[in-house]
Order: structure tokens, then sequence, then C-alpha cells
């Protein structure tokens, strides 16, 4: 039995990111980006107005109020994407809107609300300063300077700067294929024809919708029987995958034949059995070249042990430099218990207070106990070593979802 930490280690250390693929910007979002990216060119392109009005000298406005306005004359129109034609001399305006290309001669603009149009000329109303409402040219982005890293996560901000520096595609890491294998004989398919000792396959679908929540591309490889042919033959064809998940089959019993072709030549186990609880019978090793986790057959410790060693390898072969999920400090609503020698994660839910966050088990911690992972946005942690902590004590609390994120502050 190695500890957590050590199999973490070990398993992050066996993964590398995947190599680079190209894709448009409509598919680049949350997609991890493989190059550096300096600005070809200068954002905005040319210097242009942030307002509707006019573009002008500011030395023409000194003294301009609504009791005595002073009046220029308008010599152009320049609406929004066109270019201007004319130079503003003394005495002299154009008007102009958002976004278009300031004339040369004018330096400011002076906004629509403080003017009058009068014919051919225009009152103004009050005095400018020098630059005033002029967007410079390269003032958000200088050309040459770099706005993205390598390594960095495409949001929609990303997605912005990338298509007003012409990018219409990028070079992003890979998405992982994961196959997903599930081993029982007790197990059958959701539409198959049951009997009351069967039991649906419902890890190979949270897997996979795990698989899919952290950006991969899971592949759904069915059932295997507790026979060596049967499980060579799904491990076989999920060998074009990037990273092989099972589950079940890596306990002690007698038809726990995930270990014993793990150890078989071409093959490897790494470790078994993780200091934790749920998920404690984890093997670790590859088949042939492929990177294999043989996650618990336990519904919630699958998907305990998922999240704590399956995702973070994921991101880390999808190019993401932070790995793990967030955690927080919330106060414990309830006495809780566990063994000293293990890593414990209780299923809970974590409510916001007026002091920060308070959180209470879901209920039954049974590792087959689903509910009460349905009832759950997070895991209480808590560490070796320690085998109570009282109600009203802070713990660390690793959150599952953004659901907190949703939920309002308390009388807000
Ligand atoms: P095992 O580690 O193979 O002995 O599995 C432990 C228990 O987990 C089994 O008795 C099943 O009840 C349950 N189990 C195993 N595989 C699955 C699965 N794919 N879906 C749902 N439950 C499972
Ligand atoms: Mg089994």
């Amino acid at each position: 039995m190695i500890s957590y930490e050590e199999a973490l280690q070990t398993i992050l250390g066996a993964i590398s990111p995947l190599g680079l693929e190209k894709v448009s910007l409509f598919d680049a979002l949350d997609r991890v980006i493989g190059e550096d990216i300096f600005a070809g060119r200068a954002i905005p392109p040319k210097d242009n107005s942030a307002m509707d009005g006019y573009a002008l000298r500011a030395e023409d406005t000194v003294g301009a109020s609504k009791e005595k306005p002073i009046r220029l004359e308008v010599i152009e129109d320049i609406p929004a994407g066109t270019i201007p034609t004319k130079i503003v001399g003394p005495g002299q305006a154009a008007r102009i809107m958002t976004g278009a290309p300031l004339p040369a001669g004018a330096d400011a603009i002076l906004r629509m609300e403080d003017t009058k149009k009068e014919g051919q000329k225009v009152a103004i109303f009050v005095p400018v300063t020098k630059g005033q409402d002029i967007r410079y040219q390269g003032e958000d982005v200088r050309q040459g300077e770099q706005v993205i890293a390598k390594g960095d996560v495409i949001r929609p901000a990303e997605v912005g700067m990338l298509a007003s520096l012409g990018r219409s595609f990028v070079f992003v890491h890979q998405k992982p294929v994961v196959a997903v294998v599930s081993t029982g004989d007790e197990l059958v398919d959701i539409d198959e024809l049951s009997t009351p000792w069967k039991i649906i396959n419902s890890n190979g679908y949270s897997l996979a919708a795990l698989v899919k929540d952290c950006g991969a591309v899971p592949m759904q490889m069915g059932i295997a029987r507790d026979k060596r042919e049967d499980l060579i033959e799904k491990f076989q064809a999920a060998l074009r995958a990037d990273l092989i998940l099972s589950s079940g089959g890596v306990s002690v019993g007698d038809y726990d034949l995930v270990k014993t072709i793990m150890k078989e030549v071409g093959n490897r186990m790494q470790f078994w059995r993780v200091a934790m609880r749920p998920g404690r019978p984890l093997a670790f090793g590859s088949l042939g070249n492929v990177p294999l986790v043989g996650l618990p057959g336990n519904p919630v410790a699958s998907m305990v042990s998922f999240q704590q060693f399956v995702r973070p390898a994921i991101l880390k072969m999808l190019g993401h430099r932070n790995l793990f999920r967030r955690t927080i400090k919330a106060r414990l609503a309830e006495p809780v218990q566990k063994g000293k020698e293990v890593r414990q994660f209780i299923r809970a839910l974590i409510r916001r207070t007026k002091d920060g966050y308070e959180v209470v088990t879901t209920g039954d911690q049974g590792s087959g106990i689903l509910k009460s992972m349905v009832r759950a946005n997070g895991l209480v942690v808590i560490p070796v070593g320690v085998e109570k902590v009282a109600a009203g004590e802070w713990v660390t609390v690793q959150l599952l979802d953004d659901s907190l994120d949703r939920m309002p502050e308390p009388g807000v």
C-alpha cells in the first residue's frame, strides 16, 4: 500500500501533455494553447474616435460654454469604416462616428451631446483637452507584443483577442481519447434484459461523463466478463486510446483479474492499493505503452479515485498547468470519525454562510452509496493521522463542481 501523495506523483510522472493540433477559433474555447501569440498588428490599427461627435482642434474650443458657444465649420462626415479625405484646419470640425479613423489635423473628439448642428456649422458648448476621446493606434496591443502564452487556457477573452489579431485558427493540445472498460460478470447494460442479481454498468456511464467533464473524449468499451480472454480482448481494443480506465476487478476476489493482466509480459503494474477511503483498491501501470488506471468497482470509489488521480492526469495530457480541484476551508457542521491510516474523502454539501462556508455530510458514506455523491458538491478531505474532527472545526473541502459560484451570498 502506498500513500496518496506517492500514488499521485507516480501517475503524473508517467503522463505527458499530448501533441498539438490546429483547430478553428470556433472550437478553441476551453482548450490549452500550444503556441505563444505575438501581435502581428496593432490594436486599434489606427487612431480612431471613442465617441459619436466631432473631430476638431482642442485649441479651437478654449472658452466654449452653453452661454457663449463657439461655432466651427463642418467640413465632412466620417461614418465608421470610412477614410477621412480632408484635413481639419483652424476653425473647422469633422462629424465623426465611434470607431471611425481620426482625420489629419484633429487632435480631440467632442461628444455629440455637447454640440448642436446648425446647418454647415456646429455650435460647441464645452472645451476639450488634446487627446480627449481618441483611441490611439496600439493603445490596446502594440505590434509585436506578446498577448497569450503557451499553456494558457482559451477563454472567451482569448477568443476575442485572437480574432482581433486575425487568427481564425490556433494550435492547441490534442484531446486525449480515454477508454473505459467496465469489468464484472454481474454487469448488464442499461437496456439489456436484466435479472435481480445483475447490476447495471453505471460506472461505464459515470466515468465517461467524468472524462467528458475534463474536456477529453471517452471511448466506451462496454463490459468485459471476469475472464482472461474477454478482458484481454477488451484491453487490446482499448490500446488505441491515450489512457485506459478499467473499473472493478482490482480487489482481492477470486475473479479480480485486472492486476494479473497488468503483470504479464509487455505490461506493467507500478502500484496497487492506496491509503485512502473510498478507493483503496486502485492499480496503476500500463498495457504496452498506454497508461492504465485500474479503478475500484464500487461506484463511489471509482468516481472519487477518478477525481483524485485520473482528472489531474487527463488535465496534464490536455496541457493544463493547474491540475487540481479548488479547495476551500469550511466549518464542519457535525463530528466525523475515520481510520487513522488513511486519507478520507467525505461526500458533503457546502453552503455559504455569513462567515464563510459550512459543510454537512450527505449521509451514508459506503462506497456503493451513489446517492450521497448525487447530493454532494464537494469532498471533505481528512488527512492521514487524524481520527476525529469535532463539529465546528474548519476543514479542507475539495469542490467537485462550480455550484458554489452560482450560490448567492446569504442576505444578498
Ligand atoms: P469489484 O471490485 O469488481 O469486486 O466490484 C465491487 C462492486 O462494485 C461490485 O460488487 C459491484 O456491485 C460494483 N460494480 C462493479 N463494477 C460496476 C459497474 N461497472 N457499475 C456499477 N457497479 C459496479
Ligand atoms: Mg468485479
